[in-house]
């Protein structure tokens, strides 16, 4: 049977599949993933690894892998819809074999529009004369429109009934109004009184990680507003904010490698405006043990910003305990003379937020000295040695600026000019760069045999393309909006039929609005679903959109080739046949 889209990504969701696979396997922890010794082929070297951010298994030694329901039917034994009543069970559940829950994914599904419809009123609300006052708290903020734009955020006016009013008219009842938290009602006399729960507040759409929006948290405007200034959505149907990471959906792409983790929305907003794309916030200071696992899905590197007063640093602490506790690494980021993230952007800038954020104070000192206590300075031929060493380590550092400050430290310990220093930095930079340049070509240049799927029945009749087609494919799984630069890229035009299949079925669900991973596809067989696992996890390397356009033409080009050379032996074989004919009949 095939089962509803909502449920699998919930399944899964509730399935992580570090969790269950280490069940099964013994895993460690290096990085981003994880590794073991792998349950499918006799091996003494850890080839088995899980992508948690992936939701991916794949062993490079048998070249098994697939998502969570797969390892399940692979190592139970089970057929697919088992092996998802086996992963339902262990979540505690309920597959949904009869209408009563088919209809509660279909409510579930209801609500997501309704709020995506709702923020996008707010939205326009903003940009109309009615969001005057938003968009000038916002400017005095100090947020630019490109990111008020980026995060959906919008305006509720001052009125009891404007947002119902409008979601009305767009065929929503009340009903669904007041499940999805954005009317409230009362009774007065023994007559019941609806009102929209926002009003007169700056409105920023609380996204979850699959991109749906799920509810709202309202910043109000009234300076005599006695309640908390921030109102958010209640638990609903589609929303349970123990749960729930501000700006996940955004961060989960990042390729910085780490998580900023704010107090609340407005710091996390700003960390993005100043290019901090990693920034997520949790509602509140009390981080809850759900919200960690989703920030571990995505890194092992945490950079907290909590408020320094003492509450805040209560909750610092046990959010320190927890997240270790999660195999997750955490520092905290202190702000001399700004409050928060917001305020510290604002005063001083992205770079030197980046600095901070590096940890240079403590850890480039550190490196530096340790190589410094290798060398006696005094001694010429040593102080040349050291200054080699310190170059080629500091090129390494990935801030200008912190280059600069200890390029500055490293010369002032040799006695030498900063001048100096910097030249010998910015040569051991371009030789860095120039090995970094010629790993990538090497890797372009690896031989066609290296390219073909382990699985014989999957080989690929033109590499041209379905090396494009991998990294289309590798793109997408990790950033699904990218679809949209691959509008005029249809399946059929892929060479390779097991990268077009699954181009498709993830189209589709990017289109339907649901998660787009390899763990949620059907109708794959598993050497299918074990290459596929393969091109995802393979070269890592995030490419540009310029890149991802240039493969999408590569592949309509192949493609084009392909057809005109089909064009032209459908054209021989009518020749042949009519030559054929010819004979026969004379
Ligand atoms: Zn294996």
């Amino acid at each position: 049977m095939a089962f509803p889209p909502a449920f699998l990504d919930e399944l899964i969701a509730r399935n992580p599949i570090e969790d269950v696979v280490g069940q099964y396997v013994q895993l460690k922890r290096s990085g981003a993933n994880y590794f073991g010794l792998c349950p499918f082929h006799s091996e003494k070297t850890g080839s088995f690894s899980v992508a948690p951010n992936k939701q991916i298994y794949y062993c490079f030694g048998c070249h098994k892998g697939g998502g969570v329901i797969n390892f399940i039917m692979d190592i139970e034994n089970l057929s697919y819809p088992d092996a998802v009543r086996f992963l339902a069970k262990r979540a505690g559940l309920e597959v949904p074999e009869d209408d009563r829950y088919q209809s509660r994914y279909r409510e579930q599904e209801r609500l997501w529009k309704l709020c995506k419809d709702a923020a996008r009123f707010f939205h326009q609300q903003l940009k109309s004369d009615a969001g005057k006052p938003g968009r000038a708290y916002l400017a005095g903020r100090g947020m630019d429109w490109q990111t008020v734009t980026k995060f959906g955020i919008g305006f509720a006016v001052d009125d009891w009934h404007t947002l119902e009013n409008a979601m009305r008219k767009q065929g929503y009842t009340r009903e669904e109004l007041i499940a999805a938290d954005l009317v409230g009602e009362r009774e007065k006399d023994g007559r019941r009184y609806s009102y929209d729960r926002f009003t007169n507040r700056v409105m920023f759409p609380l996204i979850d990680v699959r991109g749906n929006v799920v509810g709202f948290a309202g910043r109000t405007l009234d300076a005599n507003y006695q309640g908390r200034k921030y109102l958010n959505s209640k638990d609903t149907l589609i929303f349970n904010k123990r749960n729930f990471v501000f700006g996940m959906n955004l961060a989960k792409k990042s390729k910085q490698g780490r998580i900023i983790l704010c107090e609340g929305p407005m710091d996390a907003i700003a960390c993005h405006q100043f290019g901090f794309d990693c920034a997520v916030a949790s509602q509140g200071t009390s981080l809850t043990q759900e919200q960690i696992n989703i920030i571990g899905k995505y890194t092992d590197q945490v950079v907290m910003t909590f408020d320094s007063d003492f509450a805040g640093q209560n909750a610092t602490q046990r959010a320190i305990t927890m997240f270790e506790k999660a195999g997750i690494s955490v520092r905290i980021l202190r702000f001399e003379g700004a409050k928060d993230a917001d305020e510290f952007l604002h005063k001083y800038g992205a770079d030197r937020f980046s600095v901070l954020l590096e940890g240079s104070a403590d850890q480039a000192d550190y490196r530096l000295q340790s190589l410094k206590s290798q060398y006696d300075l005094s001694k010429d031929d040593q102080k040349v040695e050291f200054l080699k060493k310190a170059a080629v380590l500091i090129s390494g550092f990935p801030n200008a600026i912190e280059r600069e400050i200890y390029g500055a430290k490293a010369a002032e310990a040799a006695g030498i000019t900063p001048d100096a220093m910097k030249l010998e930095i910015s040569r051991a930079y371009k030789n860095r760069r120039r090995r970094e340049q010629k790993k990538e070509e090497e890797k372009n240049l690896s031989p066609v045999t290296a390219l073909q799927p382990a699985a014989r029945g999957l080989r690929y009749d033109n590499i041209r393309s379905a090396r494009a087609e991998e990294v289309v494919l590798r793109q997408v799984l990790r950033d699904a909006s990218q679809f949209e630069l691959l509008k005029d890229l249809p399946p059929e035009a892929f060479s390779a039929p097991v990268l077009g299949k699954a181009y498709a079925a993830l189209r589709e669900r990017y289109r339907a609005g649901h998660d787009v991973s390899l763990a949620v596809l059907q109708d794959f067989t598993p050497e299918e679903l074990a290459h596929l696992t393969g091109v995802a996890r393979a070269n890592d390397e995030p490419v540009s959109e310029q890149a991802l356009r240039d493969c999408a033409a590569a592949i309509l080009e192949e493609h084009q080739k392909s057809q005109q050379g089909q064009g032209e032996d459908a054209l021989r074989a009518t020749l042949e046949r009519m030559k054929n004919k010819k004979g026969y009949g004379g």
